[in-house]
């Protein structure tokens, strides 16, 4: 599989590091998400951790987004509590962003192998939600 490979939004990634690094707190909020709105705006958020299946930073951060009117989406990133740098999102984030955003960049890697790849990338051979409804043409 080839990779494409896109220019880091290093703003974004200094943006989701400072509220990791502000914003976290005990085991609650360990992660922090930043988005790039469409036009060009910076939305933050934190996961809000529950055994239940409390959402993940990237999933509050779409919500904020859309609080903030902000429902396009262009690249996300989420970065870990207690310096420990960019985290790549999970299965089910994966999911519902390819299914939000199918354009959307996601900044993953670590260190000087941080990169900024296609969601569609991080799910290949993934399913479409929209394809496979009965009255899908
Ligand atoms: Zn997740």
């Amino acid at each position: 599989m080839t990779s494409q490979t896109n220019p880091v939004d290093h703003e974004l990634v200094a943006a989701a590091a400072h509220v990791a690094r502000t914003r976290c707190r005990g085991d609650n909020h360990t992660v922090a998400a930043a988005a790039r709105a469409r036009d060009g705006r910076i939305v933050t958020a934190v996961n809000a951790y529950h055994f239940t299946g409390g959402p993940c930073a990237e999933l509050v951060v779409i919500g904020t987004a859309a609080a903030r009117g902000a429902y396009d989406l262009v690249t996300v990133v989420a970065v870990g509590d207690r310096e420990r740098g960019v985290v790549p999102p999970c299965g089910r984030c994966r999911q519902v962003l390819l299914d939000y955003f199918p354009g959307l960049e996601v900044i993953v890697g670590d260190g000087e192998g941080v990169r900024s790849v296609p969601v569609a990338e991080l799910l290949p051979a993934t399913y479409v939600w929209a394809e496979h409804q009965l009255d899908a043409e």
